[in-house]
């Protein structure tokens, strides 16, 4: 990972507890083994996941939290925090980007990971879960401007959390990723992980092995890796070129 080299801080906002297990838990759980300082921010409480129709939602909100909690100690979190909104019914608000924004200046990540904004017509995991699309675009809305601007939220200027710069947003469930991270150190621990959200598995362990290491296979295809994760990859610090001043030169 020679290309993050200097970062140490990572977040990953997601809308359930398990979306960051099944999406992008080999490249967390090799950060924490390198010594990152990871934070997960759940947006929704998980409470709409089940089948079973003697459970409430209170009662399956406090086992997906257990779940979560457990998953993280897995993996060696820094910390899970938990938005609480209720499953099933998030929306990219100006409250939901408050509360990331606050998590951002007091974490501040080096790069935040997400979930893609957007419905992809292809079908597939990516289809897109209303939560998905929420919790996405009310990430990447927190990155920037909110967490960069002091005016933005002056509020959290009172609670001391100044402004913080996020050097790399990742998403997840892109349907171009452009990013691998090669996960084959990492996925027995993703996938113990994984096995921690008992409430969502249907599979037995084995069948779970078999199917993220099969589908890891498949993303690190073509790759010098075994098994890989991918994503794509915005850096707002990289150079890039003027379209203005191209225009200008142009001119001559
Ligand atoms: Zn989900």
């Amino acid at each position: 990972m020679t290309e993050e080299q200097g970062y140490n801080r990572a977040m990953v906002v997601t809308a359930h507890p398990d979306d960051a297990e099944f999406s992008c838990s080999g490249t967390v759980a090799g950060w924490c083994a390198a010594g990152w300082e990871v934070t997960y921010v759940l947006c929704t409480d998980g409470s709409k996941g089940t089948e079973d129709r003697e459970l409430t939602s209170p009662q399956l909100a406090t086992i997906r939290r257990k779940e979560q909690i457990s998953a993280g100690e897995v993996l060696g979190l820094k910390d899970v925090v938990f938005l609480d909104h209720p499953d099933a019914y998030l929306e990219p608000t100006l409250e939901l980007r408050q509360e990331i924004t606050r998590e951002i200046r007091r974490h501040k990540p080096d790069i935040l990971i997400t979930m893609y904004p957007a419905r992809n017509l292809d079908g597939g995991w990516g289809f897109g879960h209303p939560d998905h699309i929420a919790a996405g675009e009310a990430a990447m809305s927190a990155v920037f401007p909110s967490a960069r601007d002091h005016l933005t939220f002056p509020e959290l200027l009172e609670e001391d959390l100044v402004p913080h710069k996020t050097r790399e947003v990742w998403i997840v469930g892109h349907p171009e990723p452009d990013h691998w991270v090669d996960v084959t150190d990492s996925i027995d621990t993703s996938i113990r992980a994984l096995n921690e959200h008992v409430s969502q598995l249907s599979s037995s362990p084995d069948e779970i092995d078999d199917s993220m290491r099969k589908r890891r296979r498949e993303v690190a295809k073509g790759k010098p890796m075994e098994y890989a994760e991918s994503f794509k990859r915005i850096q707002f610090d990289r150079p890039r070129v003027s379209h203005n001043r191209e225009i200008n030169k142009s001119k001559g």
